[in-house]
């Protein structure tokens, strides 16, 4: 399978996948054939995607949505997913290993999402993990009013 990493507008150094399958590895989490196909999709587009919207997308890779479930909860307590909550109600999931760590920015109008692509939450981080903190992660969004919808 060729790289493209087109998607996320960075040279990623390392194949994604592998690097965020080291990690389930090393915490300790088994490395299924529907956890593969999960971070594979994620990693290869955007989304962010609910466990019903994987579900969907895993066709024959795929496995009941109460697995999906708990499946991107646990990848997402290590860090290799991060949970988006765009205040509808609905959990979302993204990749987030190495260069694929952004936020976003929702409109409160249409629901657009935009991404931002920086993250000020490493200090905070290091706070949590200096008090003692382990599988420490974060979720931050931001929500306004888009310019199409200001007018
Ligand atoms: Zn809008
Ligand atoms: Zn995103
Ligand atoms: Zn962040």
């Amino acid at each position: 399978m060729p790289d493209d990493h087109s998607h996320c507008g960075h040279d990623c150094p390392d194949h994604p996948i592998d690097g965020a399958l080291e990690i389930l590895r090393a915490e300790g989490l088994r490395v299924t054939e529907p956890r593969k196909a999960m971070l594979t999709i994620l990693a290869r587009e955007h989304g962010p995607f609910s466990a019903d919207e994987l579900h969907k997308r895993m066709g024959k890779a795929g496995c009941d949505v109460v697995t999906i479930y708990r499946s991107l909860q646990a990848m997402e307590e290590v860090g290799v997913l991060r949970r988006c909550d765009f205040g509808d109600g609905v959990y979302r999931y993204e990749f987030n290993h190495g260069e694929h760590h952004h936020h976003h920015v929702i409109c409160r109008v249409c629901r657009s999402v935009e991404t931002l692509d920086v993250c000020v939450a490493d200090s905070l981080e290091r706070m949590a993990r200096q008090k003692g903190y382990q599988k420490v992660t974060h979720t931050l969004e931001v929500f306004g009013v888009c310019p199409k919808c200001a007018e």
